[in-house]
């Protein structure tokens, strides 16, 4: 709605600059003034308006897209970086426990050999949106890559991070993928790490850390759950 100021009297310049300055009032006239006059001005501040309004939702539409991963319909790697940036910030700064989850498909690729590059698609998709749902609002869900994706748990420690991989893992398994022909069981592999606030941490460390657990589960015979404190974790070995 602009707000336009209709003065009966001389105005002083002056108090019209300050009024705009502080951005209180859109249009100042001096009567008299006609009512086509004060008509047409008032269509031109609406078409301007209508299109700020159309050039913010553009905005706000192209900053989904560039944070969202357009197969899985979650965060992509972009996002995963800078969140996972302001996550180190928070917890050294808030000292709230941070945990996170990285996930991977067992033999994905026979999945697509045996189906289809288009049927594997569907089954990303389907993991994608079971994991939406086993998740805390405040859990922040983003795909790493091909077949991976990591849960960024705040206020989470190992224990109740460890619950929710097992849930997933669960979930996931008893799932019948039946959006598949013929219908399959997919099995995840978690690895799980929970991360201090008084450590060096950076993206690169984090996804090191996470890798050496979900590592470990692939080798302990995939459909399995590898935790451990970051403090724990041997990175250099
Ligand atoms: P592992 O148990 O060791 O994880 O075996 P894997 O076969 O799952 O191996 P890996 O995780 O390394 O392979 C992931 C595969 O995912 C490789 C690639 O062909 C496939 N992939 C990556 N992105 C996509 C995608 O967007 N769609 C489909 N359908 N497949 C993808
Ligand atoms: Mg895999």
């Amino acid at each position: 709605m602009p707000i336009i100021i209709l003065n009966f009297e001389s105005s002083d310049p002056k108090e019209k600059i300050k009024l705009f300055n502080a951005a209180l009032v859109d249009g100042y006239f001096t009567a008299p003034i006609s009512f086509d006059e004060l008509a047409a001005y008032s269509n031109v501040f609406l078409q301007h308006q209508a299109l700020e309004q159309e050039l913010e939702a553009k905005n706000n539409l192209l900053a989904k897209i560039s944070m969202t991963d357009e197969l899985m319909q979650i965060y992509n790697r972009r996002y995963l970086i800078k969140r996972i940036d302001e996550e180190i910030a928070r917890i050294k700064r808030y000292h709230y426990p941070l945990s996170m989850i990285m996930v991977d498909i067992d033999y994905f690729k026979n999945i697509n050999d045996r189906c289809g590059h288009s049927q594997g698609d569907i089954v990303l998709k389907k993991l994608a949106n079971l994991i939406k749902d086993g998740i805390r609002n405040i859990d922040i869900l983003c795909r790493y890559g091909g077949d991976e994706i990591v849960i960024i748990s705040p206020h989470t420690n190992l224990e109740s991070a460890q619950v929710l991989a097992e849930r997933l893992k669960n979930k996931v398994k008893s799932y019948n993928f039946e959006e598949i022909n013929p219908p399959l069981e997919v099995t995840l592999s978690l690895g799980v790490v929970s991360f201090p606030d008084n450590a060096e941490l950076s993206f690169d460390i984090i996804v090191q850390a996470l890798d050496k657990q979900l590592y470990k589960a692939k080798h302990g015979g995939r459909d399995k759950i590898c935790a451990a404190e970051f403090q724990d974790i041997d990175l250099a070995g």
